[in-house]
């Protein structure tokens, strides 16, 4: 476990160990949540959040005015972070960036006294950006699609991913859909990931018309689920599991067994108190085994033959 500045593990740290100003204003003014309780929700979530986010070029979604005002999204490092990393890193243009990298718990309490409130890691580590470690398809549904069928979605990737041989995970997204997460391990090249994760995507939305849909300008035609394979390319990025979301009613990202899906009532099912009460009932994490799964996109050709 890590230790904060004050020598003490996380489980023992406290907020009077981290710099926290204007404590008491709201973040959340629908359901009175302070910039202290989202602290303490950090604190309190820290050994199930930092093993996302721990060493990756991570975005931020900063509020200055609390969650009911326009936020932003901030990749990268800026002064007075200074318990947090940054790392070096081309960006499409050219140019270099340095990027925000969490090492610890008191990187991520200095993010939390900056007002982050959501946190977006990549899909791949600071050491090696260039190779994915895991692949995430984003399930966005159109208006009018009930809960049910993101349900019987997810559970379709599932399945298609399965004869692929690859093994998935699956959270609720803190908004409105679900996220099915396929690890990757060793990495492979995003010019690997990138293509696999639209054709897959493609493949789908030819499978199952009137479902799904795989083409981002078109996401909301229809009463379709978009598989938005588009976070799945250098520098693209998704919330973190146990991440608050900076929207009405404080909701989380939460990861989930796939045999829990069927009683989770929406994408913003679990909010800042009921992931609290939520993982101090879990024996283990709902991924546990997670990093111990080894697959990579090797022979996928052959495999996808299975598909059909
Ligand atoms: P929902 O279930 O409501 O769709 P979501 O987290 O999946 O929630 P999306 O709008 O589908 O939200 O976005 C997917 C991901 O795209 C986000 O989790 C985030 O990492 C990334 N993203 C969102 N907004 C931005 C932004 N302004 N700049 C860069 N990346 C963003
Ligand atoms: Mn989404
Ligand atoms: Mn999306």
């Amino acid at each position: 476990a890590g230790k904060t500045r004050t020598g003490k593990s996380q489980a023992a740290a406290d907020l009077d160990d981290f710099r926290l100003t204007s404590p008491e204003r709201v973040v959340y003014p629908d359901i009175g949540a302070s910039k202290r309780d989202v602290a303490a929700y950090y604190l309190a979530m820290a050994d199930w959040l930092l093993p996302d986010i721990v060493d990756r070029p991570l975005s931020i979604v900063r509020c200055t005015q609390g969650a009911a005002r326009p936020c932003f999204f901030q990749k990268h490092h800026t002064a007075g972070l200074d318990d947090v990393d940054s790392v070096s890193l081309e960006e499409e243009s050219g140019q270099r960036a340095d990027y925000l990298v969490v090492r610890d718990l008191a990187g991520l309490m200095n993010l939390v006294q900056f007002n982050a409130l959501e946190f977006h890691p990549w899909g791949a580590t600071a050491q090696r950006p260039d190779r994915a470690d895991r692949i995430v398809f984003d399930l966005d549904p159109g208006s009018g699609v009930p809960w049910t069928e993101v349900i019987a979605a997810a559970r379709q990737l599932r399945s298609l991913l399965a004869k692929l041989e690859l093994q998935s995970f699956v959270r609720t997204s803190g908004g409105k859909g679900l996220h099915v997460v396929v690890p990757l391990n060793p990495g492979c090249d995003w010019d690997l990931v990138k293509p696999f994760a639209h054709s897959f995507a493609e493949t789908l939305a030819q499978m199952e018309p009137l479902k799904y849909i795989a083409t981002a300008t078109k996401k909301f035609r229809n009463g379709k689920i978009f598989v938005d394979y588009l976070r799945n390319g250098r520098g693209a990025t998704s919330v973190a599991s146990f991440s608050l979301r900076a929207r009405e009613g404080a909701p989380v990202a939460m990861p989930l067994r796939w045999e829990e899906l069927g009683r989770v009532k929406s994408g913003h099912a679990f909010d800042i108190r009921s992931a609290q009460a939520r993982v101090k009932r879990l024996r283990r994490h709902p991924w546990a085994g997670i990093d111990a799964v080894r697959q990579d996109l090797d022979r996928l050709a052959e495999r996808l033959q299975r598909l059909r």
